[in-house]
């Protein structure tokens, strides 16, 4: 399937589902704790995927031409449980995922080493960049400091995997299009953000691509339902995150603080 852009240029439309953790530990109360999903929490929205019929595809292996809608799964931030967990459950089904690895976090505690990610690559899933520090917020950060963040992560997991890294996301949700201007100076192809759409842009040559995010509690059916395309969920999604919008617009800083307040009684 093909989404025209105003620009004339046809993109394959592709459903990402963005996930983060996956561990059965209770962890430290706060936002984090709520892209954690439960192991058997996280097999029932693979199996609610598989049920779907899906069409699994990783960009290691290229999009191909289907009647399908292709569907990535993205994992966020370089936990421990890529490995540990995640890697092995989704090669059980036959799949492959894309794992994104703040390059500042690498061997500290909960996360990935080097030798972990380059066993992740090897084992065929996709190794991406969410950037060296995982800033608060990229919108703003000069351009220069955006580069730094896309290219010098980029080295060292390419270095890592000894392999070229042309795909990564953004932290935190926010974009704008310096971000990926930047991501691809850096030499990206492909910037994943976590806006709930399938619509694709090209930015000078990186495409870039919207994600649904999936969070603890969440009902297994609802990855499912978004992977064959289903509307209702997606609508779901597009309207709280236009409503988060608007009020980080009215909020600016101040949204960010708030957040993190109400989180951390969660
Ligand atoms: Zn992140």
């Amino acid at each position: 399937m093909r989404a025209e852009r105003s620009s004339g240029e046809a993109f394959q439309e592709v459903v990402c589902l963005e996930y983060h953790d996956v561990s059965d530990q209770a962890g430290p109360p706060g936002g984090a704790r709520l892209y954690r999903l439960a192991s058997l929490e996280f097999e029932a929205h693979l199996r609610s995927i598989q049920e779907r019929h899906c069409h699994i595809c990783h960009l290691g292996g290229g999009l191909p031409e289907a009647n399908a809608r292709p569907v990535l799964l993205t994992f966020d931030d370089g936990f421990r449980s890529a490995l540990d967990t995640i890697a092995g459950v989704l090669e059980r089904f036959g799949w492959r995922g894309h794992f994104f690895i703040v390059t500042d976090w690498i061997g500290k505690a909960g996360y990935l080493d080097r030798s972990q990610i380059r066993e992740l690559a090897g084992r065929g899933h996709v190794i991406g960049t969410h950037s060296c520090s995982h800033p608060e917020r990229m919108p703003g950060l000069d351009a220069s400091r955006l580069v730094r963040e896309w290219s010098e992560s980029r080295e060292v997991l390419a270095e890592i995997t000894r392999d070229g890294v042309r795909t990564g996301s953004v932290p935190n949700g926010y974009y704008d299009r310096a971000v990926a201007e930047a991501a691809a100076e850096a030499g990206l192809e492909t910037l994943f953000t976590s806006e709930p759409t399938m619509a694709v842009r090209n930015v000078n040559g990186c495409l870039v691509r919207g994600r649904y995010t999936l969070k603890r509690g969440m009902k297994a059916e609802v990855s499912g339902a978004i992977a064959c395309g289903a509307g209702w969920p997606r609508a779901r999604q597009s309207i709280a995150w236009g409503a988060r919008k608007v009020l980080k617009g009215l909020l600016g800083e101040t949204y960010i603080s708030v957040r993190k307040r109400i989180l951390q009684h969660y």
